[in-house]
């Protein structure tokens, strides 16, 4: 179990960080908020494993920097991530957002003494699905007995991309699986491959 301290007027809230750039405005939201945060890295969704190392590097200096504390669970099971997530019947998104929450509120319980709620910078991506994202953190927090914070971060898009760019940590360029990988770099790749004239190619 870890123990944090904390003032007895303030709430402590673990906030589940996908990546650094994400963190920055939910967890300065948070603390003008009056909330004592700790930080849980969890993402198993990262591929490949050089990228999740990158990541989780920028996390760890972004909280060390900042001086709050981090709970880091570097797991990392590819082959359970991908039997879980990519399947016929299943949305793949949606089991993926299961699996780092369910992990969130189970740490908030079992791991870390007093936590009151639990949040995560996911909510803050313009690019995830804000509705399923709420859905099954409600769910996940009825399942646990740990309140769920929500608030819509993407209201501080902007100044968060900025401090970003300020700080020039890490800023990955796709959202973390190896299907999104793909995705992202099949469409930079598309004026090359119509250039060749076609949607394969033989380098
Ligand atoms: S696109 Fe992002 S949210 Fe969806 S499965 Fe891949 S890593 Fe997870």
């Amino acid at each position: 179990m870890v123990e944090i301290a904390v003032s007895e007027d303030s709430k402590k809230v673990l906030l589940h960080s996908c990546c650094a750039p994400c963190t920055i405005y939910p967890l300065k939201r948070l603390e003008e908020a009056g909330f004592t945060v700790v930080g849980f890295f969890y993402n198993p969704n990262i591929h490949p494993f050089a990228e999740f190392e990158k990541r989780l590097d920028a996390v760890i200096e972004y909280y060390r920097e900042i001086g709050v504390p981090l709970i880091v669970n570097a797991s990392y099971d590819v082959s359970d991530f991908l039997k879980r997530t990519f399947c016929d019947d299943v949305d793949r998104c949606e089991a993926c957002y299961r699996i780092r929450f369910s992990k969130a509120f189970e740490t908030a319980k079992e791991e870390v003494v007093g936590i009151d709620a639990v949040t995560s910078t996911l909510f803050f991506s313009k690019y995830q699905d804000h509705e399923v994202l709420l859905k099954i953190a409600k769910d996940e927090s009825v399942k646990s007995g740990v309140s769920f914070h929500y608030e819509d971060y993407r209201t501080g898009w902007d100044e968060g991309r900025r401090l970003c760019r300020e700080s020039g940590m890490y800023s990955q360029k796709y959202c973390g699986c190896i299907i999104s990988e793909e995705e992202r770099y099949q469409k930079k790749s598309e004026p090359l491959l119509k250039a060749l004239g076609g949607d394969h190619n033989e380098f």
